[in-house]
């Protein structure tokens, strides 16, 4: 028999209600012991729909109140020094590090956080040094394994490997210089055998084991630290599933196979190519071959038959029982369910699949690749090849205006009139900014107001006149605002926008949006991406005008703020028929025009967000220079059709640029501004290191976070930052827009943060 399997779920639940309970345990609405309630009972509900979906391997253990990863440093006791002895209960320790806290006489930041992998979730970044004591202060999985089986659902529980959580770590403050985190293996592998060891005694049959870091180039180095880590626990262990996903093993296939574990998976969404060869690497053993054919990535319905096609190979050379038909990574990425949609039309809902129907999927795959003869699977075989074959009837229709424009893009199209030197004077001129010009990322403070407005236009319970004249009295506070504290570059504050991408997407033709489609993005914030469907294309101007709306109320110049075409993709679900080349390129020419339109607007300088491109890069490096080729030009592509005089500004959150800056140069943006406030001033010795030319705004102080940076804070971060970049292409900003933050200490912030930017002027 082949079995089904899914790697993990979403854990928000299918109303929000893990964000409900931990923003109203946050503001000291409910107790601890309320939200580990609501937190329960999503878990419930999550593995009951399992069950009765007929999904044979049930996760457990992966649902989080923040951050999964947090989870496992919370639980091997790898708390920096900053967040301990403060006399927070451990829950609260747990959110502190996540988010940083400020109250009652404690004042500390949230850890850094990263991408996870190429996807936008973020995960908490473990800080580790050689005084780390790893301990199990609780298992997380034992705790969720028992839970699960109280609620009558059997699971396998997972937990992230010892060689992936440590490479995803970093080095802590207090670690000596050239410290590797993988140093500390032995040292924490006695506490993965304590876990693994109550896990087996509670009667868990299985243990799923994630290890993503096998499909990345580095992991090559790592043959000896996994052949010791899982020679060490499988021993006493459950049976282990080494798990791996986003990409592919390619050459760390070879010692993968000869890895003491009972069962891989391998991810056939993003890479089916592999399936073959790992076929042939496994054969010898007695490895059980779980493979990822539903993706964990998209909301696409799988195609049944290319599925059942790949996992056939793998019966024929297997055999049955060595078969797992599984989603190709956690559905963590993916909404709840299709059946909370009730604004698609029929059409477009018989394309999609979300978690609970890909639950439905592997189990319906695992079944027909068994034989099965019940008439329920014959049935959603027969629907299923129905609604693939409507799918690609729709696919064969395209914008051919836009699929033309494409095709004749030219060389020329991508570069400005003139280079950056040039372009700094006429700028300078144009725009009058002081020394260190300050400015912010785009949005500001999203109040309850704002979001309730947009409610009731939404429910038609105002008109689109009364909520025009709100948004722009919204507006004009802002505006004023930053007048009263003395910023220099000003924005609009983005209260018209939802979210940076669907607000897009939603005045772009080829996009489809859904009405509860939310997927985490990072602890309580969740996004509902749109999702691409046919060409795209821009009917017309998108954000006109309340730009020239917010420049008409000031005279300081005004900062027009669009999102990126390559962030725009990455941030939506994208379409699976044709190369997120084109509809990057699609997207880059809607908003060159946008841009253009701008300028003539009146509008002199404008904001191409790109937060998302470090993200997009692939995992493994050979696929690289495809990658930056098309996301740079893409990027160029929308800003290269203004006069020199148009200061174009982009921005990015946690990046690591080191390893693409010659692309971060390419994109010949006269500003950027990146998140740096976490990152000890790594970032910016890179920007040193190659001799970045153009101007460059390192965040001065974390937004992630409710805490307000003092003055004296923003001066000596000004101040090393000085002393790495030349004065003259310095600008002061926050790390990233302001949306989630309040007005308080948005205010308390920006006001310490112009202060610092006087200071400079006159000591620089
Ligand atoms: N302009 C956007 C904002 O300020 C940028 C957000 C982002 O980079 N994530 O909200
Ligand atoms: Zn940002």
């Amino acid at each position: 028999m082949v079995a089904s399997s899914v790697l993990g779920f979403p854990r928000i639940g299918a109303n929000r209600e893990v964000k409900k309970a931990v923003e109203a345990y946050w503001a000291g609405k409910i107790s601890a012991e309320d939200l580990t309630k609501a937190a329960a009972d999503v878990k419930k509900t999550s593995w009951t729909s399992l069950k009765e979906r007929g999904v044979d391997f049930i996760p457990s253990g992966e649902f989080s109140l923040y951050d999964h990863v947090l989870d496992h440093s919370a639980a091997f006791n790898v708390i920096p020094k900053r967040y301990q002895g403060q006399g927070l209960s451990p829950l609260d320790v747990y959110f502190a590090m996540g988010r940083g806290r400020q109250a009652d006489g404690v004042d500390v930041p949230a850890s850094e956080m990263k991408k996870w992998f190429d996807s936008n979730y973020h995960f908490v970044v473990p800080e580790v040094s050689e005084e780390t004591e790893f301990k199990l202060n609780f298992n997380k999985a034992l705790e969720e394994f028992k839970e699960a089986k109280a609620a009558g659902v059997t699971t396998r529980p997972v937990v992230l490997g010892p060689v992936s959580f440590l490479i995803l770590s970093k080095a802590s403050k207090e670690a000596s210089e050239g410290f590797q985190p993988i140093s500390l293996l032995s040292k924490l592998l006695p506490v993965y055998k304590t876990l693994l060891t109550d896990l087996k005694a509670a009667g868990a049959e299985w243990v799923q084991i994630d290890e993503p870091i096998l499909v990345l180039d580095s992991a090559a180095a790592l043959e000896k630290q996994y052949t010791t880590a899982y020679e060490a626990l499988s021993p006493i262990a459950p049976k282990i599933l080494l798990t791996t996903y986003f990409s592919r093993l390619d050459s760390n296939l070879s010692y993968i196979a000869k890895l003491p574990v009972a069962g891989l998976h391998i991810d056939l969404d993003r890479a089916p190519g592999q399936l073959d060869e790992v076929i042939a690497a496994v054969k010898p053993t007695s490895i059980v071959l779980s493979l990822g054919v539903v993706s964990g990535r998209n909301i696409w319905k799988t195609d049944f038959a290319a599925a059942i096609k790949l996992g056939q190979k793998a019966v024929d050379g297997l055999g049955a029982d060595r078969v797992i038909i599984a989603t190709s990574s956690s559905l963590l990425h993916t909404p709840v369910t299709l059946a909370s949609e009730k604004k698609l039309t029929a059409e477009q809902k018989d394309w999609f699949s979300f978690a609970l129907e890909k639950a439905s999927e592997v189990s319906t795959i695992a079944a027909a690749l068994s034989g099965s003869q019940d008439a329920a699977v014959t049935a959603a075989l027969e629907e299923n090849k129905v609604s693939i074959a409507k799918r690609r009837e729709f696919e064969t229709t395209s914008d051919d205006t836009v699929r033309k424009r494409v095709a004749a893009i030219t060389p020329e199209q991508l570069e400005r009139k003139s280079p950056f030197a040039i372009r700094k004077e006429v700028q300078a001129k144009h725009l009058n900014l002081p020394k260190f010009p300050t400015t912010t990322i785009g949005s500001f403070p999203q109040t309850k107001e704002i979001r309730q407005a947009r409610a009731k236009l939404g429910k038609g319970e105002i008109t689109v006149e009364q909520y025009d004249e709100f948004i722009k009295k919204e507006i004009e506070t802002v505006v004023r605002f930053q007048e009263k504290i003395g910023l220099d570059l000003l924005v609009h504050g983005e209260p018209e926008r939802n979210d940076m991408v669907q607000y897009f997407g939603e005045q772009l033709s080829g996009f489809v949006f859904t009405q509860n489609a939310w997927v985490q993005s990072y602890g309580s914030r969740y996004v509902r991406p749109p999702i691409i469907v046919s060409d795209v294309s821009r009917p017309g101007p998108m954000t006109v005008r309340w730009s020239s709306y917010a420049q008409s109320v000031t005279k300081k110049p005004m900062k027009g703020m669009l999102t990126g075409p390559v962030t725009i993709l990455n941030w939506s679900f994208p379409r699976a028929d044709v190369s997120r080349e084109l509809q990057s390129k699609q997207l880059a020419l809607a908003l060159r025009d946008e841009v253009v339109d701008l300028e003539k607007a009146g509008i002199s300088a404008i904001q191409v967000d790109e937060p998302a491109i470090r993200e997009g890069l692939p995992l493994r490096r050979s696929d690289w220079d495809a990658y930056l080729k098309w996301a740079v030009d893409s990027f160029k592509l929308s800003t290269a059709g203004v006069t020199d005089q148009l200061q174009t500004h982009s921005h990015f959150c946690y990046s690591d640029f080191d390893d693409i800056f010659p692309s971060i140069q390419r994109l010949d943006a006269d500003v950027i501004s990146i998140e740096a406030s976490k990152s000890d001033m790594k970032l910016l010795n890179t920007f040193k290191h190659y001799g970045y030319s153009n101007q460059i705004g390192p965040g001065v102080y974390d937004i992630h976070s409710p805490r307000v940076p003092g003055q004296q804070e923003i001066q000596d971060r000004l101040k090393s930052m000085l002393d790495i970049l030349p004065d003259s292409l310095l600008f002061v900003n926050p790390d990233c827009g302001l949306k989630t933050r309040g007005w308080k200490e948005t205010e308390a912030s920006l006001v310490n943060l112009v202060t610092a930017a006087q200071w400079a002027r006159q000591t620089y």
